[in-house]
């Protein structure tokens, strides 16, 4: 057996009896990983209160040649964004973030941007202030709650390869040159005008989508910038409200299953 270390992010824990825990990971080395937790709600010194969501820990686990589950061996804290954990709005945005991670990633698929992406939304998130300070407006955490779904969204579908395809139609490559075809969740990309209504092409009605205004171009930008161009960009709410849905469709499609952190409210 081997003991490996690095960086991660708990995406998932689920009580195995009294005192275990399978607990999921997104690591800076290895991809998501899954790992057995021996004992780990009575093991004050190696675990407690370093096992809570919106935390970086080092972790040191067993990698057992043969087995898909790794033996957690220690966890130690290096960075806690405590603050994610207090403000109801935002910790609703930490169980999508996580839910969409756990469902997206692949075991030991590594990308280490997927890793970074999370790290700076966690920071970024960590130092937002909730209360108005003296002679500032307040921000409106939710919009900044809903421009950041929409930017970890759009960058993890294109970290695991999944970005739909906006410019050109799935079915006949006719340029989107404006913006304008509907989108078709089954082949995650969009649709000229003549494939979608062409009956021979067998499409379902509940496949083809419009798009939400200006959703591509917001996309594309989230993916091409980081999150210091983010926070300063506005958009109406309605609008991100409107992309997010979108996005909650396009990912329950995709992946099969029902996004229960969506349906929280
Ligand atoms: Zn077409």
């Amino acid at each position: 057996m081997k003991l490996l270390s690095t960086n991660g992010f708990i995406i998932y824990a689920k009580k195995m009896n009294e005192a275990d825990l399978l607990l999921s990971y997104i690591t800076e080395d290895y991809g998501k990983i899954t790992c057995f937790a021996n004992n780990a709600r009575k093991s004050k010194k190696r675990f407690l209160g370093k096992l809570e969501p919106a935390m970086l820990t080092n972790i040191k686990f067993y990698e057992k040649p043969g087995m898909t589950l790794d033996i957690l061996y220690e966890v130690d804290l290096i960075e806690d964004y405590k603050n994610l954990r207090k403000d109801i709005n935002i910790y609703l945005f930490l169980t999508k973030l996580v839910e969409i991670s756990r469902i997206l990633c692949q075991e030991r698929d590594n990308n280490k941007n997927i890793f970074y992406l999370i790290r700076n939304i966690f920071k970024s998130l960590n130092k937002l202030e909730t209360e108005p300070a003296a002679g500032r407006q307040a921000i409106s955490v939710n919009s900044v709650l809903l421009k950041y779904e929409i930017y970890f969204i759009s960058n993890l579908l294109k970290f695991t390869g999944i970005y739909p395809n906006f410019s050109n139609c799935i079915n006949c490559s006719e340029s989107n040159l404006y913006n304008a075809f509907d989108f078709n969740l089954k082949k995650g990309g969009v649709i000229c005008k003549s494939c979608g209504e062409d009956k021979n092409n067998g499409f379902g009605y509940s496949e083809i989508k419009k798009l939400p205004v200006n959703f591509i171009n917001l996309s594309n930008l989230m993916i091409e910038s980081d999150l210091s161009i983010i926070n300063k960009l506005a958009v109406k709410d309605e609008t991100l409200t409107d992309c997010s849905i979108f996005l909650r469709d396009f990912l329950s499609f995709h992946t099969g299953k029902r996004l229960k952190s969506f349906e929280t409210i």
